[in-house]
């Protein structure tokens, strides 16, 4: 009886989502910074971490002066 609640909360504080960006599904917990915004609306636009990575890397790549060949 003990067991079964416990599962019932971890259940509770996930939620599976999907990246825009790969279409990932990806389970994030609360410990997740939008966990509880994510919760509330799933249907929000996420990013998984690695697509989040490597867009920031490809936007720092955009924002350096181009070398003139
Ligand atoms: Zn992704």
């Amino acid at each position: 009886m003990l067991s079964r609640r416990k599962e019932t909360k971890e259940e509770e504080l996930q939620v599976e989502i999907k990246c825009i960006v790969c279409n990932k599904r990806i389970e994030i917990t609360k410990v997740h910074k939008d966990f509880q915004k994510l919760r509330k609306d799933p249907s929000l636009p996420f990013v998984c971490d690695d697509c989040n990575n490597r867009l920031r890397h490809q936007a720092r790549e955009e924002q350096k002066p181009k070398q003139p060949i």
